[in-house]
Order: C-alpha cells, then sequence, then structure tokens
C-alpha cells in the first residue's frame, strides 16, 4: 500500500471508533524533566516483599508449569482470601462474597460495565481518583460529582440522587488524594436510600481505624474495594478484590474475564495473605511516619494540610507550586494538582525518603 493510501486508511479506521473512545486520551501519568530519584507520587509502599516471602515464591515457582494457564477464576485465592477476611471481620466469608480483580481498577470498570448505559449518570466527589469518571465515560456513562465541602453530607447526596437518577455512586475513603475519611454513618444513610450500588474504595483503609468492611452483610447494595498495591506493597502483581452481598457478586463475576489473574499474581497474593504479620508492622511504620511529616510540613502558616487516614499528604496553597520545583530538583517526584489554590500529594516514603523530603522542606522555608 502506498504511504497515502496508508494514511487515508488509518483516518478511516479512526473515524470508525466508538465516540467515547474518541472523546478519551490515555491516562498519563505526569511528565518528568528531571531524573527521578526518589518516587513519592503514587503512594506505593516503599518496602520490597519481605525476603522470606520471595524465597517462598521462589520455591512455589520452581514447581509450577507456567506452560499451564492459571485457574480459571482464581479459585484458590479466592478461598485464601475469604479466610482471611472472615479472620479480620471475625465472621464467616465465603468465596461468593469477594472477587479478585487485576488490580482494583478492573473491579471499578466491571461494575460500572454491570450497571451503566450509554447516558446513565455515575456519581461520585470531587476531587477523588480519576479513573471513576476515565471508566464511567469509556463506557458511555455521565459521570457527576460532588465537591466535597461541608456540604457533602447526607442531605446533598439525597438531592442529588433525586435530581439525576445515578445507576451507580462511588465513595473513595479514605480519599484520594486529600486523604481524609467520609463518614461512615452518612454512607450507611445513602446505601439505605440508594437502590443501586454504592460502591466505597478503600484502596487506603489499611491506614486508617474505620472501614465500611463490617457493615457489607447488613447492606445488599454496599460493596467495598481494597487493593494490594498500596499497605501490601504488591503493586507491581496487579492484585484487588471487591467484598458484597453474593448476588451481587455473583452477576459481577459473569463479566470477569476467564484467567483474569496471572499465576503469578495468584501465588504472591495468596502468599502474603498467609503471611501478612510483617504488613501490619509496615502500616505501623507508615502511620507514624505520616504523624511526623504532618507535624513538620504544618507550621508552614500559608498552606491548608488535610488530616491524611491514607499513606500520603495532600497540602493545598499558593507555594506549594515552589515546594514541588524544590523537591523536583533533589529528584523527588510528588503529583501536583493545578487548581485554586494549587494542590501537592506526597507519599510517606521510607525514613530515608521522607528525611529528603523534611531537607527539601527546610531549603523552601529559608526561601519563602
Ligand atoms: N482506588 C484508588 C483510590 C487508588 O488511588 C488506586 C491507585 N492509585 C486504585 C483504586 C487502583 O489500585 P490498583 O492498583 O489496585 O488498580
Amino acid at each position: 500500500m502506498n504511504s497515502n493510501n496508508l494514511n487515508n486508511k488509518e483516518q478511516i479506521l479512526k473515524e470508525q471508533l466508538r465516540p467515547e473512545v474518541k472523546a478519551i486520551s490515555s491516562y498519563q501519568g505526569e511528565e518528568d524533566d528531571f531524573e527521578v530519584k526518589i518516587n513519592l507520587s503514587e503512594n506505593e509502599s516503599p518496602f520490597d516483599l519481605p525476603q522470606e516471602i520471595k524465597d517462598k515464591f521462589k520455591k512455589e515457582f520452581d514447581q509450577h508449569d507456567i506452560n499451564r494457564y492459571p485457574e480459571i477464576y482464581s479459585e484458590r485465592l479466592h478461598q485464601t482470601l475469604a479466610d482471611y477476611l472472615g479472620g479480620e471481620l471475625d465472621k464467616e466469608v465465603s468465596t461468593e462474597e469477594v472477587m479478585v480483580g487485576n488490580g482494583s481498577d478492573e473491579i471499578l470498570d466491571i461494575l460500572i460495565r454491570c450497571f451503566v448505559e450509554p447516558g446513565d449518570v455515575v456519581l461520585s466527589q470531587a476531587p477523588t481518583f480519576s479513573m471513576y469518571k476515565y471508566f464511567t465515560e469509556l463506557n458511555g456513562g455521565r459521570y457527576e460529582e460532588l465537591p466535597l465541602t461541608e456540604d457533602f453530607d447526607y442531605q446533598n447526596i439525597k438531592n442529588k440522587i433525586d435530581e439525576l437518577d445515578p445507576r451507580l455512586i462511588f465513595f473513595c475513603s479514605p480519599n484520594n488524594p486529600t486523604g481524609e475519611v467520609l463518614e461512615r454513618e452518612m454512607i450507611l444513610k445513602v446505601a439505605e436510600y440508594f437502590t443501586g450500588p454504592v460502591l466505597v474504595d478503600e484502596a487506603y483503609a489499611d491506614f486508617n481505624e474505620i472501614d465500611l468492611m463490617p457493615d457489607v452483610s447488613d447492606y445488599p447494595n454496599l460493596v467495598v474495594t481494597r487493593t494490594f498495591s498500596k499497605a501490601f506493597g504488591l503493586a507491581g502483581i496487579r492484585f484487588g478484590y471487591l467484598y458484597g452481598n453474593q448476588v451481587l457478586v455473583e452477576e459481577l463475576k459473569k463479566v470477569l474475564k476467564p484467567y483474569n489473574l496471572n499465576s503469578l499474581t495468584d501465588i504472591l497474593a495468596c502468599l502474603i495473605l498467609e503471611n501478612d504479620d510483617i504488613i501490619k508492622e509496615r502500616i505501623k511504620f507508615i502511620k507514624k511516619e505520616r504523624q511526623k511529616l504532618y507535624q513538620k510540613l504544618n507550621q508552614y502558616q500559608k498552606w491548608q494540610l488535610y488530616p491524611s487516614m491514607a499513606n500520603f499528604l495532600y497540602i493545598a496553597g499558593e507555594k506549594t507550586v515552589e515546594f514541588k520545583n524544590i523537591l523536583n530538583q533533589q529528584g523527588i517526584k510528588i503529583r501536583s494538582f493545578s487548581g485554586q489554590p494549587p494542590a501537592i500529594r506526597i507519599t510517606i516514603g521510607s525514613r530515608e525518603e521522607n528525611e529528603a523530603v523534611l531537607r527539601a522542606f527546610a531549603e523552601f522555608k529559608e526561601q519563602n
């Protein structure tokens, strides 16, 4: 094909795309114009997997036939997870109440695909995790958000439900990027009033004292998602899960792709669930570091520092851009949010990484 015909054909192909695909851009992280030495932009754990678990993994891997497909629906992992949650919640949890995903992202997408038809509304909060909007729009839905201000309460959410007739509600608690926790009673009242699914994304709940897992059995439309990408330090294996009513979970599982998890994820996720003591220790460490960093960074009067129940801090204020620039000059990558005022989000890292942030902060204070 000559190059004119080729270009023409490419153009025609693009025109045939679904309008939702045409309208959307692929998810992009922030571009760096510096050499990243410390990455505090993605809320990952600063700790690699303990060597002891790596060794156990290597042993299992050696015995594994990688030429074979994984279990079709990760049956062993479902069982290990149900047992683990049963222990955590001190009650019987069955495999029918849990669903595992290739990251919790996959689960968010599945929930939308199961409930949202083109033009339907998905209601959420703002600011929050960008993938709710992305998946909603990709699936043809209309994304509506309520700002997380003092007015973010049951009455206003109820008014929005009455006005917009959403198919699905997303809450994120602790919220990304602000780190704040939504009031449990408010979410439960919404779940009581609303007939569609209320998803509480608890990607960061391991860093908090309160969560909604214990309430799931009382509300058939309340579902909670969790991820192993944060506190559990397994961002590299892409594992998340949902806990919810078994009638709903059964429907969601119809949409789950067979073999959605690869066998390495199956093995590692089981291993970490069976050896979670070290993770609990690490969570304690992160919480202590969070407290320390919060107290230090809160000394700058012109900033609004949000009390965070997650593994990051969110700071809003004019001079956050200057602070970000200093951090970047030292090779420290964080997230920034344009807006009025601009804001930044810094992941709590290892002790050395947090000390590097504080050194940059001292430099910032000297100049501002
Ligand atoms: N929910 C929230 C609130 C998140 O911040 C993230 C990751 N940044 C996810 C879900 C997705 O996590 P996973 O790695 O499990 O897909």
